[in-house]
């Protein structure tokens, strides 16, 4: 799976688990209209919308499979953040081409859905339905459509000030429950395709928020992630007009919930009534996603990331000075159009200022429909790869030496996995750092417990069940 940018990605392995909400309010039984099979691509947002989707499909009553061959309804939610993963879609409806596909129904959703449009019917003719994830909230409409014969069914308006909210959502993670809570960006960086491929910035009311939260904790999810490309621009449309923060701390209250992550925050919109509320509330948790991009701010200011490197490194201070430390991830895109060697290395030098925990780095790539796409002065794939890869290594170096000074430290830990080794868990700390580690108790996950570190690697932690 591929990364958008803004997005934070993590594996979600060894929580595969999958919890099944296909109750349709009212108990009413639901028709039995065939079986789905639904493949995404990208970044958590469309992890997410993919439950929702799911949700959508199985309210209407049909069924979940776990191959395109047993299924009547074939789904692909895309990304088109890099041209890698836009291919993949492509190649996968290419299997189609010589295969009998005896009367399926195949859709093409999200990103790369938007940006090709009805081109993708032309590339293959035997898609039945694009849709946009803007167009989300018209999916059972859409669903009608398809189910009455239509060949040919679109979702593609963006200019929409409609949230997608479903009755139902399939959850794959039976402990941590994400909500998107602002959907589309507003921001304009030059290279990025989410303007265009998500429509504008709107955000979901926050009692819809807050009630979805109760409902979740009902059902026995102890933590939840709000989700948005840029989700601390959140702008309640109620008349409460809760602000991001108070949103936080709104969610950590309701009872049963143990953890409220939130990812991706943009660094012009990260305030200190933030990181005054993870200091006030523990169970806020104790990690930020604030990608970067770059350390130097011409690049910056030619990506149209609205801060300077200086901005950006007083929103670490705020951080770095709060009463508990704070773990801060980042995303960074070598390679830019005119990045020069010297820019470069003002990027690889803020990484040893700020000491992040972890990482998502990417070779520029040029996306369709974005202004970044005319810049002159492309830097060579070779050259992209050289500066990858010193990048890597000095945050590989970092993360060592970090993480090599947490041995011997305990954390809270929520088990997430079960490794096919006897007697070996893992799971997350608030700061999202995984750790491996042993214990003799054969019924751990989806628990919280306590764990020593006894070892450290760059990118994760070992320990022992601490009782
Ligand atoms: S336009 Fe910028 S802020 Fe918005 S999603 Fe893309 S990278 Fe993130």
């Amino acid at each position: 799976m591929s990364k958008a940018f803004d997005i934070g990605l993590e594996s979600l392995a060894g929580e595969s688990s999958l919890r099944t909400e296909a109750v349709r309010p009212g108990g009413l039984a639901l028709p039995n209209r065939g079986t789905f099979f639904l493949e995404t691509f990208g970044c958590q947002m469309n992890d997410h919308d993919s439950e929702k989707v799911a949700g959508v499909l199985m309210s209407r009553g049909y069924q979940q499979v776990e191959s395109p061959e047993a299924a009547s309804v074939i789904f692909y939610n895309t990304c088109s953040i890099r041209e890698k993963a836009a291919q993949k879609v492509f190649s996968r409806l290419g299997e189609f081409r010589d295969k009998q596909h005896d009367g399926k129904i195949i859709g093409v959703l999200g990103c790369v859905a938007q940006q090709e449009g009805e081109a993708i019917f032309k590339r293959a003719p035997w898609v039945s339905l694009v849709c946009g994830s803007a167009s989300y909230s018209k999916l059972p409409g859409m669903l009608a459509q398809l189910e009455a014969g239509n060949q040919r069914v679109t979702g593609l308006d963006t200019d929409t000030d409609e949230t997608f909210e479903t009755e139902v959502t399939r959850r794959d993670n039976p402990w941590r429950a994400y909500l998107t809570i602002i959907e589309g960006c507003d921001k304009a960086c030059t290279y990025c395709v989410v303007p265009f491929t998500r429509g504008p910035e709107r955000s979901r009311a926050s009692d819809s928020i807050l009630r979805e939260v109760r409902q979740l904790a009902e059902l026995g999810y102890s933590e939840v992630q709000l989700l948005g490309q840029t989700v601390n621009s959140y702008a309640d449309p109620t008349a409460r007009r809760m602000r991001f923060s108070e949103l936080l701390l709104a969610v950590a209250e309701v009872r049963g919930i143990r953890r409220v992550r939130f990812t991706t925050s943009h660094p012009s919109d990260f305030t200190p009534d933030i990181v005054e509320a993870i200091e006030r509330e523990p169970k806020i948790c104790d990690h930020v996603h604030l990608p970067v991009q770059s350390g130097s701010t011409r690049v910056l200011r030619a990506m149209q990331r609205t801060y300077s490197r200086e901005e950006y490194l007083e929103k670490i201070a705020l951080m770095r000075g709060a009463s508990r430390p704070i773990g801060i991830t980042t995303d960074i895109i070598v390679g830019f159009p005119g990045e020069t060697e010297a820019e470069f290395e003002e990027t690889v030098s803020l990484l040893e200022e700020v000491q992040y925990d972890s990482l998502f780095s990417f070779k520029y790539s040029p996306r369709p429909n974005t202004p970044s796409l005319s810049m002159s002065d492309s830097i060579s794939e070779e050259e992209k790869s050289r500066r990858l890869a010193i990048l890597q290594d000095k945050q590989r170096e970092i993360q060592a030496a970090k993480n090599a000074r947490l041995v011997g430290e305990r954390f809270e830990v929520l088990v997430s996995g079960k490794s096919r080794r006897e007697n070996q868990w893992s799971g997350y700390t608030t700061a999202h750092r995984m750790i491996n580690f042993a214990s003799q108790e054969t019924e751990l996950l989806g628990t919280y417990v306590q764990v020593r570190v006894t070892g450290a690697g760059p990118n994760s932690l070992a320990g022992e069940h601490a009782v």
